[in-house]
């Protein structure tokens, strides 16, 4: 499968069309952007990390039953997956305070929440993200109840996974951000990535950070707190 055209580039990928108008092939890259794009720099080697550990947890997730948009690795920073329509929220999910819920509510980060918790924010950079409730999201057709009741039943479902298997590599999953597709049968999949870029991972015994807070409140070694989480899940 080989790249057309070039569809479109974010801030850390690009996606290009394939010969299969269902097919679309998306490339890391190694630049970071913080605080709605304020914040630039590079990550050297990120691109070649959350490809794999993205690719890597979505066939995990595909084999317990969460449709997602992954088809197949091509290189270290290629991967063919399911043109989707991405449904303009960012779904998170969070089980210790942290970031902008400390923040929001007046809580320490660290406290472990009583229950997961899930949140939406409307995508759209020149707003900021704002936080939008369900009666919001359905009075601007963002996307039906039908599928904000799907989105919720595989956030918390892709929780539940994510814990335990980070668990098992000695890793505290304290928050993620996931992003759902609408294919062109109208399916809901998830799509997007999962990687140190989009989750908060700490130590389990040392609380050691070892995600993108790194990079956005400048504390050091951000590369190789990427490579720690490689090696951790791949050794
Ligand atoms: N997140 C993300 N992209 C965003 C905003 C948040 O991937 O545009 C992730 C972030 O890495 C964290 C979780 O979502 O794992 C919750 O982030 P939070 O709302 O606390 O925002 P932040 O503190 O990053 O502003």
């Amino acid at each position: 499968m080989k790249k057309l055209r070039q569809l479109y580039e974010g801030k850390a990928k690009k996606v290009f069309t394939t010969d299969d108008p269902d097919l679309v092939i998306v490339e890391y890259k190694d630049d970071a952007t913080a605080f709605n794009g304020e914040k630039r720099g590079t990550i050297v080697g990120k691109g070649v990390i959350n490809n794999k550990m993205t690719n890597y947890f979505m066939q995990l997730l595909s084999e317990t039953g969460i449709p997602t948009h992954f088809i197949r690795e091509l290189s270290d920073r290629e991967t063919l997956v399911r043109c989707v329509s991405i449904v303009p929220l960012e779904v998170i999910v969070r089980n210790i305070a942290a970031g902008s819920f400390s923040k929001r509510y007046g809580v320490e980060e660290g406290r472990l929440l009583r229950r997961p918790t899930l949140e939406f924010s409307y995508k759209n950079d020149d707003l900021g993200d704002p936080l939008i409730n369900t009666y919001h999201i359905y009075a601007l057709d963002l996307a039906s109840p039908a599928e904000v009741g799907l989105i919720t039943e595989y956030a918390f479902k892709i929780n539940d996974f994510l814990k335990s298997t980070l668990a098992q590599c000695g890793i505290t999953l304290v928050d993620f951000k996931l992003e759902f597709g609408k294919t062109s049968s109208g399916e809901i999949i998830l799509a997007d990535e999962i990687s140190p870029d989009t989750c908060r991972f700490w130590d389990s015994k040392t609380g050691e950070k070892l995600d993108k807070d790194r990079f956005r409140q400048d504390l050091g070694n951000v590369e190789g707190a990427y490579r720690e989480m490689a090696r951790r899940l791949f050794g």
